[in-house]
């Protein structure tokens, strides 16, 4: 959290989850969440004075789904792009919550505003989300991929993150039945 890499995959999933980090200097102690933590590569909303002592995990609900991933050039390299998402479906399949963030796509991990797609049915709306996703990145561009390349992975990263989660959310379904 500290290094604040774009492709590290922790920060990505404290800001999906809608966690926050705990930072103590010698005359005070505070909490920020952790998608306004991050201020671009490398760097952070921590001042000089401050370390990290915690980072806090909120305790999602027990019928959530969670689901990771992200494309590499080589198995256990740094992520050119990485998608997490945290869902809840009701029993038709509705989207009553769902969070998604995009790791590695801009300079720091970034929630998406998914907020139109509540109370929608998510088979029907996969594409028109990945779709979202792909179009309100605003991709950076290095070594690895360019700004188009991360544009159109952040799409396909989303639409298997989302289709992970309900295959997990249809399991969970079938196991309490
Ligand atoms: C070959 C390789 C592959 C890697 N692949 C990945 C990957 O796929 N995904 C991934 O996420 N990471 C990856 N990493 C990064 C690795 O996880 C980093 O080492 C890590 O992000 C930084 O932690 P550190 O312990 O190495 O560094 P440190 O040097 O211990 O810390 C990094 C910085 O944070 C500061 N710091 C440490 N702790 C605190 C604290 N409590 N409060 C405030 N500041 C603090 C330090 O002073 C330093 O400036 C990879 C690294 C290598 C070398």
């Amino acid at each position: 959290m500290a290094h604040a890499d774009p492709s590290a995959e922790i920060p990505l999933c404290l800001v999906v989850t809608g966690g926050s980090v705990l930072l103590r200097s010698r005359k005070r102690e505070r909490r920020v969440k952790a998608a306004d933590f991050f201020v671009g590569a490398l760097t952070t909303e921590r001042q000089p004075d401050e370390i990290i002592l915690a980072l806090e995990w909120p305790r999602a609900p027990a019928d959530t789904s969670h689901a990771f991933d992200e494309i590499t050039q080589r198995h256990g390299d740094f992520a050119i792009a990485a998608a997490a998402c945290q869902l809840k479906l009701d029993r038709c399949d509705r989207i009553t919550a769902l969070s998604l963030g995009l790791g590695g796509v801009e300079s720091r991990p970034v929630a998406i505003d998914v907020s139109r797609f509540i109370g929608q049915p998510l088979p029907e709306i996969l594409s028109a989300l990945a779709d979202h996703a792909s179009a309100s990145a605003d991709p950076m561009e290095d070594h690895a991929a360019s700004a188009e390349f991360r544009r159109s992975l952040a799409g396909t990263l989303v639409r298997r993150v989302v289709e992970k989660a309900h295959a997990d959310a249809r399991t969970r379904r079938e196991l309490v039945q």
